[in-house]
């Protein structure tokens, strides 16, 4: 069981199952929405996720996907695509994420490029779909 919670405590939530998956998403939209130079998004089946205290605000980006908040202190925590059964969590709302290993990069053309790291995960241009890793 995975938990955490936003800056200021209102909301708190539980991951009940392993994660999908773990990445690094230097897309324009994780910058601008969450604030940090790329986001680390914890990725989990939507029926494994639950608020057990507070009620995320929620706000439609790009059409298609909710992207939650706490409307107290403005922490970023999900990532919800309408169309799909899956729900990112900020990574650094964790209670523990050392818990977690992120396994790659995606959107890495729009990586800023002061961010380096030589963690040797693989890197894709875009989203990682049906996509190979680039050098
Ligand atoms: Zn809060
Ligand atoms: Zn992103």
């Amino acid at each position: 069981m995975l938990t955490g919670k936003c800056y200021c405590g209102k909301i708190k939530y539980e991951i009940s199952s392993e994660p999908i998956s773990v990445v690094h998403c230097h897309c324009g939209n994780c910058k601008r929405s969450v604030g940090g130079p790329f986001t680390t998004w914890v990725v989990v089946t939507e029926s494994s996720f639950a608020v057990t205290s507070g009620e995320l605000k929620t706000h439609l980006t790009e059409g298609r996907v909710h992207r939650g908040f706490c409307d107290n202190c403005g922490s970023s925590i999900t990532y919800n695509p309408l169309k799909s059964d899956t729900i990112d969590i900020t990574a650094g709302t964790l209670d523990d994420p050392d818990s977690v290993s992120p396994k790659k990069h995606i959107w890495d053309r729009k990586r800023i490029k002061w961010i380096t790291m030589d963690d040797d995960l693989p890197h894709f241009s875009e989203w990682s779909q049906n996509a190979e890793p680039i050098e």
